[in-house]
């Protein structure tokens, strides 16, 4: 019998307290830290601090002036990596959302009736819009396995 993707112990755990699929994550994926890591590597060795300084004393090129904080933003960025997955440690250790179902001893917010008019789920607002929302009800009404094989949302305005 083929294995579906909900009988995966592994996939399983990467359903977060609060109804983000942390296997969607680009921190715990890593690709934005190793295109950042990639492209500093790649403008160090071109010297493109240089190029960017003189491309920057042309009116049409002047964006280039920014170049300094464009470098640091990549450096930010490069820092932007989540190891574990949420159940297993990952993500922010001081999380409120993960300590009340815990304290709850709820698998996730998905069993609270509190979780569409929470003041908690709001601190993830600005990054998801409401897809830990939609995310919620979805695994609320069909359960765990039908949201793990079907559509995850990550940014839903
Ligand atoms: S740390 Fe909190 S906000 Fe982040 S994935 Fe886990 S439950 Fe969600
Ligand atoms: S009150 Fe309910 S919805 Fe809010 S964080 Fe706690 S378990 Fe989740």
């Amino acid at each position: 019998m083929v294995e579906t993707d909900s009988q995966n112990p592994e996939k399983q755990k990467m359903v977060a307290y609060c109804g983000l699929y942390c296997a969607d994550c680009f921190m715990h994926k890593g690709t934005v830290a190793d295109l950042a890591r990639d492209l500093r590597k790649e403008l160090r060795s071109v010297r493109f601090e240089k190029t960017a300084e003189t491309l920057g004393e042309l009116s049409f090129f002047s964006f280039f002036k920014n170049y300094p904080q464009c470098y640091e933003v990549l450096g930010g960025m490069v820092k932007l990596r989540c190891k574990n997955a949420c159940r297993d440690g990952g993500g922010n250790p001081n999380c409120k959302i993960r300590r009340c179902c815990l304290k709850k001893e709820l698998e996730g917010c998905w069993e609270c009736d509190e979780f569409e008019t929470c003041s908690k789920l709001d601190i993830l607002k600005g990054n998801h819009g409401i897809a830990h929302i939609k995310n919620l009800k979805n695994i609320r009404k069909n359960g765990i396995n039908e949201f793990i094989d079907g559509k995850k949302h990550w940014y839903v305005k």
